[in-house]
């Protein structure tokens, strides 16, 4: 979801711009009138994150995907070496994708639990000469979240956060790089941040191409070509919007209170079920499932009926996935608990 009030006022403002004359989607991405629009919503993340001035914010295209071949083509090479924890689907990609480019070590792993939980970080292996090591705080599919994180000392830490940034304040300096596609938490698709601690850049490989070199983002502000504007001048709204709504700490506070509810209407109804390990649960992504999957079709058309859609589970693992980012109100995950009570009632 995109908070209803930001997409009313980008209604408001698609076709004249602030009295421009024109609508975000004409305006040249030089031109001041977006140059303010871009540097505003970077001082608004700068703001709510409170990012330290030692941290550039690009503004990228490509996905999260994309960041899992530009992470190392930029970084590897130090030592040749990285250490990738690999916790579910998202980690998986991002480990065989790094491999095209040096030596990955895996360093944790909690694949032969099915990926239910994140293993103790007292048991991780970090090699010690790794150029960075690599973490998914969230892992969208499993709906498993780190409860903290690994001690990587001088290592720098890298965190994909496309489904859990912004879902809570976080210390920007205990990482050296956090990436995020901005479709899950931030905006719509087609943008992905990535906040980058200035000694990181500029260790590309010579062959790295120069769009996927963290150097000519960050000397160019993040206009070396044409960047995604409607997509960050909506993340900008979606960053005024957070400010508006009392900040991280807000949004933390109501996101824990949507999942708290969620997993205890899971938990106290043998209908239904959640795998994950009770201190790993995602706050953002909430998996289920229902005792008889033959019942799966008939529940999903029956949410539909009741305006709750998209909670069909990923492909992968199946059953259903509520995800309840940000923009979801907590008067949806009320409304979700209700039509699952309703539901088990029925046909329990
Ligand atoms: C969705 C997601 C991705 C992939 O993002 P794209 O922007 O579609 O490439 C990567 N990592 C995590 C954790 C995700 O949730």
């Amino acid at each position: 979801m995109l908070p209803t009030e930001v997409m009313q006022l980008a209604q408001q403002e698609m076709l004249d711009w602030h009295g421009s004359g024109m609508s975000v989607m004409e305006m040249s991405h030089r031109g001041k009138e977006f140059i303010e629009i871009a540097s505003n919503a970077e001082q608004d993340l700068r703001d709510l994150l409170s990012i330290p001035d030692n941290y550039k914010v690009l503004f990228l295209q490509g996905g999260a995907s994309l960041q899992f071949a530009m992470l190392p083509l930029n970084l590897i090479g130090k030592t040749g070496k990285a250490d990738y924890s690999n916790t579910g689907a998202w980690s998986k990609k991002a480990i065989t994708e790094a491999k095209r480019y040096g030596e990955v070590n895996v360093c944790a792993s909690s694949e032969a639990d099915g990926f239910n939980s994140v293993p103790d970080f007292n048991d991780w292996n970090l090699s010690g000469d790794a150029s960075y090591v690599h973490v998914t705080p969230n892992e969208t599919i499993g709906g498993v979240e780190f409860p903290g994180l690994p001690d990587s000392g001088e290592i720098p830490l890298v965190a994909d956060m496309s489904s859990t940034i912004l879902s809570r304040p976080i210390n920007v300096s205990d990482y050296g790089i956090i990436y995020a596609g901005a479709q899950k938490n931030i905006g719509p698709a087609g943008l992905t941040i990535a906040i980058v601690r200035e000694d990181l850049i500029g260790h590309a490989a010579d062959s790295c191409p120069a769009m996927l070199n963290y150097e000519t983002h960050s000397k160019a502000d993040s206009m070396a070509n044409t960047p995604p504007t409607y997509s960050w001048y909506l993340a900008g709204l979606v960053f005024k919007w957070l400010k508006d709504k009392g900040g991280l700490q807000a949004m933390a506070e109501t996101n824990q209170r949507k999942a708290s509810k969620l997993y205890a209407a899971i938990d106290g109804n043998d209908f239904y079920s959640n795998p994950v390990a009770v201190n790993n649960r995602s706050w953002m992504n909430v998996p289920f499932i229902l005792k008889n999957a033959e019942l799966d079709a008939e529940f999903l058309a029956g949410a539909k009926q009741a305006g709750l859609v998209t909670l069909k589970g990923h492909r992968s693992v199946g059953g259903m996935r509520a995800s309840i980012y940000n923009a979801m109100p907590e008067a949806g995950v009320d409304a979700l608990i209700n039509y699952m009570n309703d539901f088990a009632a029925k046909k329990g």
